[in-house]
């Protein structure tokens, strides 16, 4: 059963102006899913030429009524949790559970999030002798909004709720891999009283779409999400045009385990950290760095924890690790193995695809895997695989551990595994990532500032983050009298 998925422009579905489609598939089963309208630059500047028609009506509007549509949204996408869910499972590979339980709930939460961070958002005010300053925060214009496949509307709304809370108009491109829940929550959104042109989607391809967004004259500001390299021709693009820009990018970071943990929970948060969306999540733990003492305690119970993730059916409530996104991707995470192999690894368990029943026999599964005996500083020690791989690293100290946390191009995130407080911080504090967990993983306060040093990004996305983001900052300075 396959369906036609338009552009959305104006409000309304609508075929690219060449009448081109690709296939939206299945990667669990290899099955159509959709034909979707391709946009290339026309469409793009129509997505745009309706955004920028929009905007003057949509930043008028007040903030109130701004959050009341957000909070509205949210609501709509609620009332269909089920159907978001299955489409992005479908779309994606990953389990239902996990879309059910993370994906569509964050979206919701993101709405609802910034509906009421706006609502209570302050500006800047600064007191002179014979003066007061204030800042006033004007909306961006047109926004080009550029998401990856991995968590598909969760990131897209990430985005959409904060750039339209601060009275901007928006086109995104959402991955050409995971379409589906963007355009589905467009007509929630017209459902929810967003003006026809506020929100636009166009589908398509980085070079062909994505690209036209980025270099057209009337996009003020671009948010993109993605890998490393894609980044870096963002950058290019959008920096002789002064675009504001906020880049999101790959990472690989590291869990450091320290030898006075609770080893059955370190065990159970490294397990997660790693294969979490089968280890396609930007801040995944894709390399465990253990305290020697407990090396060969940890991966005992490590490798056991990995072999009791259930594979299979992403539609199987059960399944903890179903398909990656596409055959192709599968093929570079595969082609690392076999660089482990070279490198001198020992794969511990994994390493294989597994034996799955038809239509899954089709699909882009690959075993959870755990490799050890590389070296820290090989390339796969070191680069972004962005799959069901992690590897494990024996250390002697802290400040060799925090050497090998550190000895990656990637500065995104990592965890600290450890009892002792003070130790805690100090080696939080050394590391070169946008963001430490102690003890935890992924645990997420909406408020707090997300987004990676070197070259895992440029800004800060979350709570006032993202409002400063999404908004220029103007200052109003008002004399008040007396002769200066
Ligand atoms: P990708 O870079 O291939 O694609 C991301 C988006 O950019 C897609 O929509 C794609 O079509 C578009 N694109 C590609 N070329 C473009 C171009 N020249 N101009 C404009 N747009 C272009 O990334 P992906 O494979 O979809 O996602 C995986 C990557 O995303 C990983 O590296 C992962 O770490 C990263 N990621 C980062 C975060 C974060 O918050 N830092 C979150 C999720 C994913």
């Amino acid at each position: 059963m396959s369906a036609e998925l338009d552009l959305w422009i104006q409000g309304a579905p609508r075929p690219a102006r060449g009448s081109e489609r690709f296939a939206n598939t299945n990667p669990a089963t290899g099955e159509l899913i959709s034909e979707v309208a391709r946009a290339r630059a026309e469409d793009v500047a129509d997505a745009v030429s309706a955004a920028k028609a929009a905007l003057p009506a949509w930043r008028s509007t007040s903030v109130a009524e701004r959050a009341d549509i957000l909070d509205a949204i949210a609501d709509g996408i609620e009332a269909d949790l089920d159907g978001f869910a299955e489409a992005e499972s479908r779309d994606t590979g990953k389990p239902i559970s996990l879309a059910r339980s993370i994906d569509i709930p964050r979206a919701i939460a993101n709405f609802r999030f910034f509906a009421g961070a706006v609502r209570h958002d302050e500006t800047g005010f600064h007191r002179m002798d014979h003066a007061i300053n204030y800042t006033l925060r004007k909306p961006l214009g047109v926004v080009g909004l550029i998401t990856p496949w991995n968590l598909p509307l969760y990131l897209l709304t990430w985005k959409t709720a904060p750039a339209l809370a601060m009275g901007n108009t928006l086109v995104a491109k959402p991955s050409e891999l995971t379409p589906s829940t963007a355009s589905r929550m467009a007509e929630v959104m017209k459902g929810a009283g967003l003006p026809d042109g506020v929100f636009n989607i166009v589908h398509g391809f980085g070079a062909e779409c994505g690209e036209a967004l980025v270099s057209h004259d009337d996009v003020s500001a671009i948010s993109f999400t993605g890998g490393t390299q894609t980044g870096a021709r963002v950058a290019a693009t959008a920096a002789p045009r002064f675009k504001k820009l906020s880049l999101e990018l790959g990472g690989k970071n590291s869990t450091l385990v320290f030898a006075d943990v609770d080893l059955d929970e370190a065990v159970q948060g490294a397990v997660r950290a790693g294969f979490t969306n089968q280890g396609q999540v930007c801040l995944c733990g894709s390399r465990v760095l253990i305290e020697r003492p407990i090396y060969e305690a940890f991966r005992e119970r490590f490798i056991a924890g990995v072999r009791a993730m259930e594979v299979g059916d992403p539609r199987d409530p059960a399944t903890r690790i179903g398909s990656l996104v596409s055959a192709d991707h599968r093929s570079k995470v595969e082609s690392y193995i076999a660089l482990a192999r070279e490198e001198g690894g020992h794969i511990l368990t994994g390493g294989a695809r597994p034996a799955l029943p038809a239509p899954l026999d089709r699909g882009a599964f690959l075993e959870p895997t755990v490799v050890d005996g590389l070296a820290p500083d090989c390339r796969t020690s070191t680069e972004e695989i962005f799959g069901p791989v992690v590897t494990l690293h024996p250390f002697d100290t802290e400040e060799e551990a925090i050497a090998i946390a550190n000895g990656t191009q990637y500065g995104l995130a990592a965890s600290v595994w450890t009892r002792d407080l003070e130790r805690a911080h100090r080696v939080s504090a050394q590391l070169d990532t946008g963001m430490v967990w102690v003890n935890t993983w992924l645990m997420r306060d909406l408020r707090v500032p997300f987004g990676g040093v070197k070259a895992s990004g440029v800004g800060r996305e979350g709570g006032k983050y993202s409002l400063g983001f999404f908004s220029e900052s103007v200052n109003i300075c008002v004399k008040l009298g007396g002769d200066r």
